[in-house]
C-alpha cells in the first residue's frame, strides 16, 4: 500500500444515466476520475506523479473502463454468493427484479411463449447467468407468485 494512493472516487452519473467521469488517473493504483482534462492532468502530475506526457486518449480509455462498466472493486460476500458469476456491482433488491420482469412483460405480447424467456433475454443479460434463486427472493415460481405476476414453468 503506498501512502499516495487515491481515494477511489465512486462512478458519478448524472439522471440520463450518461457517465459524466470522461478521464482517470493513469498511475496503475489510482481509480480518481475527472470531468475535465485539466484536473485529471494537475492530479497525475501532482498527486501520483505520472511519468512522462499521460495521454488524453489513455486516459479517456481508462475512465471508460472504470466508470461506466463493471466496478474493479467486488464485494467479496457477492463473488461467493453469485459464485463469481453477477455482472452487476450489486445484487439487485426484490422491487429491482419485479420491476425488471413487469418491464420485460408489458414490452411482448401477453403469450406465455414471450413470457416464458424472461430468464434468458432479460434476467440473465442483466445479471448473469446462475440460479434464480440465488438472489435470495426463493425461486422465480415463488417470486413471480409473491407479486402476483404471471407464473411459467420450465
Ligand atoms: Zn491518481
Amino acid at each position: 500500500m503506498s501512502e499516495k494512493q487515491c481515494i477511489k472516487t465512486p462512478p458519478i452519473t448524472i439522471a440520463s444515466g450518461v457517465n459524466i467521469i470522461k478521464y482517470a488517473c493513469l498511475a496503475d493504483r489510482c481509480q480518481e476520475g475527472f470531468e475535465k482534462w485539466g484536473d485529471a492532468r494537475r492530479h497525475m502530475k501532482n498527486v501520483c506523479h505520472v511519468e512522462g506526457k499521460p495521454k488524453m486518449s489513455d486516459s479517456a480509455e481508462k475512465a471508460s473502463r472504470f466508470f461506466t462498466t463493471k466496478p474493479d472493486y467486488v464485494d467479496p460476500t457477492l463473488e461467493s454468493r453469485f459464485s463469481g458469476k453477477l455482472k452487476t456491482d450489486h445484487a439487485p433488491s426484490e422491487t429491482e427484479l419485479v420491476d425488471l420482469v413487469k418491464d420485460y412483460y408489458s414490452k411482448g405480447s401477453d403469450s406465455e411463449n414471450h413470457r416464458k424467456h424472461v430468464m434468458s433475454r432479460v434476467i440473465r443479460p442483466t445479471y448473469g447467468h446462475f440460479e434464480f434463486h440465488k438472489f435470495g427472493f426463493g425461486t422465480f415460481e415463488e417470486f413471480s407468485k409473491r407479486h402476483g405476476l404471471e407464473v411459467y414453468r420450465n
